[in-house]
């Protein structure tokens, strides 16, 4: 498409918005963008969420795209695995790959966030803070935004707006409200919060700094992940509702009781738990599905505007940065808006929903499952398979977070190896009762060989 003649607004400079912009400017769009909150650079970051996110393969290689994984990885912190805390005390790390090839990466969502927006600017694109977007008029191409400040109104004309404003996005019901988009969100029935380990008295980490922490409790979980100030961001998973859930563990001295029964070698690093639990809302969790992703030439969603999820794998920042390099691409190659956005849609809506059905399944797996015998005889019995079976037998975890290939084809793959796993292991206590060389005819009859992009 002739980019010079078209003009790009985006709603959100949020981690896909502000990478989009990065990627459209440097391809001669004129790219404007309009963002709800003040600048972070000046005023802070307001986040409220999330402080800190696993960023794995496919995030990077977008970063990549953009000349922006340099300075991300900068001030990334490793994580070589689950470092799992058993119930009855005792803590495992199980790795995530083969060796430190295969790892994640904390980041902190507000340094991410200023770096993409120094580049989006340098890049030349314009970002307007303290524009909330309030309404849309399509067919005459007029935009209202509110400064939130002082309430007022600020219109503008556009040709196409491009929806990266996140899990409540106003373009979304903007869209909607023009023509429906199919909108379904499910929540989860659970949410989070957020506390801190801060450094040691030597200013050091009090805990194995390179693993994601987790404390397994059955129908219930606690993680933490790195920051590189030492520190580690700590979120609890309850349910909202039941006998351990967030209606029932309402006050900072309440918190204070069920980490000292559940997460005991937790509860002496974090001092701050009860002013913590009592200032941090619960943050709400579920999924949002749409029929459609986008209105003719005029609008389109990605990220979380279009597909939020869970984060239980750890992929929806990733996924939106897989969405930002897959919508230039289609704009690069197409020669109208309609079709760069019908052809954007049907690249990206199934595989979003495949990560949105593995990080719903994935949670059952790391309050549940790490901390059982079965499950970790079948992560042994899968490392067998995948040496043996290398092009062949490749794990669920290595195909979403180590590798680009859609998650479609991770999600149907990774049905037939769990398949697989299970039944050569039912009943069984260790691999030598395991019969390999039957398992091997399955491999081949079963999963063909994987085709890396
Ligand atoms: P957002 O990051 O939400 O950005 C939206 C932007 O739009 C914001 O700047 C917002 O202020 C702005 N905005 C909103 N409304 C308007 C409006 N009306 N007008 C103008 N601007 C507006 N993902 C991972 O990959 N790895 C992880 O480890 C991970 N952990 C997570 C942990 C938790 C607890 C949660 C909740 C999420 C996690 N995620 C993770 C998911 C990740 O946070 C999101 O997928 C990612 O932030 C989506 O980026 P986005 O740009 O689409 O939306």
């Amino acid at each position: 498409m002739n980019a010079s003649s078209r003009a790009i607004t985006i709603i959100g400079a949020g981690l896909a918005g502000s990478l989009l912009a990065i990627l459209l400017s440097r391809k001669g769009w004129d790219v404007t963008v309009y963002e709800r909150r003040g600048d972070p650079r000046v005023n802070g970051y307001e986040s409220g969420r999330s402080i800190n996110l696993a960023l794995a393969e496919r995030g990077r290689h977008a970063l990549r795209q953009a000349d922006a994984e340099d300075a991300v990885m900068a001030r990334a912190v490793m994580m070589r695995g689950r470092m799992v805390h058993f119930a009855g005390g005792g803590e495992q790390l199980q790795r995530y790959g083969r060796d430190d090839s295969e790892v994640i990466w904390s980041i902190h969502r507000a340094d991410l966030n200023i770096t993409l927006l120094d580049l989006a600017e340098s890049a030349g694109a314009k970002i307007h803070f303290y524009r909330r977007l309030h309404t849309v008029d399509f067919p005459a191409g007029y935009a209202r935004f509110i400064d939130d400040r002082d309430d007022s109104p600020h219109d503008i004309r556009f040709d196409t707006l491009i929806g990266a404003d996140g899990a409540g996005s106003a373009l979304r019901a903007a869209m909607n409200r023009a023509s429906p988009l199919g909108e379904r969100g499910e929540f989860l029935g659970h949410s989070y919060k957020e506390l801190e380990i801060p450094p040691g008295a030597d200013g050091r980490f009090q805990i194995e700094a390179n693993a994601l922490h987790i404390w397994p409790r059955g129908d219930y979980m606690c993680i933490a992940l790195p920051n590189d100030a030492g520190t580690f961001t700590v979120t609890l998973f309850l349910p909202n509702e039941g006998p351990t859930s967030f209606a029932n563990v309402r006050s900072g001295a309440e918190a204070r009781a069920l980490f000292e029964r559940d997460f005991a070698d937790a509860l002496p690093l974090i001092p701050h738990l009860e002013r913590d639990w009592e200032h941090h809302p619960p943050g709400l969790l579920g999924t949002l599905y749409l029929d459609r992703w986008h209105l003719g030439d005029r609008a389109v969603l990605l990220g979380d505007a279009a597909h939020a999820m869970v984060p239980f794998h750890g992929q929806g920042m990733n996924c939106a940065f897989e969405d930002c390099v897959a919508l230039a691409a289609q704009l690069e190659a197409r020669d109208n808006l309609a079709s760069a956005f019908a052809a954007f849609e049907a690249e990206r809506k199934p595989n979003a929903a495949a990560i949105q059905a593995m990080a719903l399944e994935n949670y059952t797996e790391m309050r549940d499952r790490v901390d059982d015998a079965d499950f970790l005889l079948q992560r042994q019995l899968e490392q067998v398979l995948q040496q043996r079976h290398p092009d062949r037998f490749v794990p669920h975890y290595t195909m979403v977070t180590f590798m680009r290939i859609p998650y479609a084809v991770a999600l149907e793959r990774s049905q037939i190896q769990r398949e697989l796993l299970q039944q050569a292991t039912r009943g069984h206590a260790d691999l030598a009762q395991i019969d390999l060389d039957a398992l091997a005819r399955t491999v081949h009859e079963r999963l063909p060989p994987l085709q890396v992009p």
